[in-house]
């Protein structure tokens, strides 16, 4: 098991991986492949980025029972994953600032496991699809609630700037099956659910979205929030856990 990240150094941006306790930077974006440089830093001098470069960021919504029951947007179940994109341009890393929008009224956290794709992948099977997982991060799928319900459909709610923290690092081969996914707002636990009980699993999203558009190497699918949503103010601190891979902390301004 690795973890992989993207830092700032002086004023280049650079991979790495943890080894021993130093950061050993590697070549290139490691979902797509990589070679070690031979060049080391201390964890202490770098700046986490976001540890993705998606072409593009899959959302899957109301894919936990007790979310659906809770949420606005649906009053059944849905018969197939329900798929909306988030920007690229929305992603910040660990520590960076969610920028609370001036047009919104309700900003809502959503703690998600993210998987990493390290393989072109279309029109997989959900019997071939961890084939093409490169590896797992926490996200915060943060979305403007008032926003999503008044404009229907849900591009301007979730795809502000700064709307899709990701971090701290991707961590390759673990059992994702039975992950605890957390969020804390100010230090006090909001959502807890088990990867478990995602009403399409992680084999069956990525079937399902290889069969709509071809997912790249480095490509980011969110797999949908547990019940317990609710809003954040400025000010506020908001930290998505997911067990085995970290903590993602991010303030509110
Ligand atoms: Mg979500």
């Amino acid at each position: 098991m690795e973890r992989y990240i993207r830092f700032e150094m002086g004023n280049g941006v650079r991979w790495g991986v943890f080894q021993e306790g130093r950061i050993a930077e590697i070549s290139g974006n490691p979902a797509c492949g990589y070679e070690l440089t031979n060049i080391y830093y201390q964890p202490s001098a770098v700046r986490l980025l976001a540890p993705v470069e998606p072409s593009k960021i899959v959302c899957v919504g109301l894919n936990y029972r007790e979310h659906v029951k809770e949420s606005q947007s649906a009053t059944k179940e849905p018969d197939e994953p329900v798929l909306f994109l988030k920007p690229p341009s929305a992603l910040i890393g660990p520590g960076e600032k969610i920028i609370y929008p001036e047009t919104a009224e309700r900003v809502d956290y959503e703690a998600e496991l993210g998987v990493v794709i390290g393989r072109e992948c279309r029109n997989v099977a959900p019997v071939e699809a961890e084939d093409f997982i490169f590896g797992f991060t926490c996200v915060n799928d943060v979305t403007a609630r008032d926003l999503q319900k008044k404009d229907v459909q849900w591009t301007r709610a979730k795809g502000f700037d700064t709307f899709c923290p990701v971090g701290p690092w991707v961590v390759d081969k673990i059992k994702y099956e039975n992950l605890l996914v957390e969020s804390y707002l100010n230090g006090e636990l909001r959502q807890s659910a088990k990867t478990s009980m995602m009403i399409f699993p992680v084999p069956v999203l990525i079937s399902f979205i290889s069969r709509v558009m071809t997912l790249l190497p480095g490509d980011l699918i969110s797999t949908g929030t547990p019940a317990g949503i609710a809003p954040m103010k400025v000010g506020d601190r908001i930290e998505i856990r997911v067990e085995g891979i970290g903590s993602l902390v991010n303030d509110i301004t």
